[in-house]
């Protein structure tokens, strides 16, 4: 095996769901990671911010391995995932069974729904349970008629995305996440491929998540959602964390030049 598995140190699980430290990632000669790191504790909602291209979509995939990061270290849920490389000095791929545990604990909502178009709204909420975690057909029903609810949609439960509006398959799709009961849950730009009048109801979604204490890490440009919604912004530019803190203090300091252009191109 070319991952070392640890067991999980449980002290570290309890402090912090996820940590990620000075995450590297290149694609080609392009470093688009130039050492990002960030501990999400329970219960925090950190906001990532940047304009297009800054690495943002690189880092989140680089947390739930969708990407291999070219160096750093990822611990989830206490589970350390060390990224190793060859004597060509190439990353080693993870192992598949880590993966999928990490993939478990983190759950990940993009910014195209990704439902699967064949299934219907319960169905797809049920697959990651029945395949994935193995859970027994009838427990993952009643979770996933319970998510569904919780997001507005016990009444569409048994139509097929195609039927649905955007943002009720992006409500579905964080169903969908949920009910694999992540530890945190990763959100890529929900909202942006949504009609202007369905934005609201999906961030009403999330900010519910959000006052329940879910730990979530969320990549938006709904400046709004960042500030009165997030514990901690974290703001990338050209791959490094240019600025971060709580929101109070970023948006009234914004302390870099940077920053605020950022801030009056978005608002
Ligand atoms: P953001 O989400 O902040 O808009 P991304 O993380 O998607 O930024 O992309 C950062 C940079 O990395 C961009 O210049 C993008 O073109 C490049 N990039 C992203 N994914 C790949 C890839 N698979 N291959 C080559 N370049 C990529
Ligand atoms: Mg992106």
């Amino acid at each position: 095996m070319n991952t070392q598995v640890l067991q999980p140190r449980v002290s570290q699980a309890a402090e912090a769901p996820l940590i990620a430290r000075d995450i590297h990632k290149s694609f080609g000669e392009f470093e688009v990671l130039k050492g990002i790191s960030l501990t999400s504790h329970q219960h925090d909602v950190t906001a990532i911010l940047g304009s297009s291209g800054s690495g943002k979509s690189t880092f989140l995939r680089c947390l739930n391995l969708l990407e291999v990061p070219d160096s750093g270290e990822l611990v989830v849920h206490g589970q350390p995932v060390h990224i190793r490389r060859n004597r060509h000095g190439e990353p080693v791929p993870v192992d598949e069974k880590l993966v999928e545990r990490i993939r478990a604990r983190l759950g990940m909502v993009f910014q195209q729904f990704n439902l699967w178009s064949h299934m219907t709204v319960l169905e797809n909420c049920m697959i990651g349970p029945l395949k994935v975690l193995k859970q027994p057909r009838a427990e993952v029903e009643e979770r996933a008629r319970y998510y569904l609810n919780k997001v507005g949609l016990d009444n569409r439960m048994d139509h097929y995305p195609a039927h649905l509006s955007g943002g009720q398959q992006q409500r579905a799709a964080i169903a969908r996440a949920l009910c694999m009961e992540p530890e945190v849950m990763l959100f890529d730009e929900p909202t942006s491929a949504l009609d202007p009048e369905l934005v609201g109801e999906v961030l009403l979604v999330m900010r519910k998540l959000a006052e329940e204490g879910r730990t979530m890490i969320v990549v938006t440009h709904e400046m709004a959602f960042a500030r009165e919604v997030s514990s901690h912004v974290m703001f990338l530019h050209q791959g490094r964390v240019e600025e971060e803190g709580p929101p109070q203090q970023l948006f009234q300091q914004q302390a870099s030049e940077r920053f605020r252009q950022f801030l009056s191109t978005n608002f």
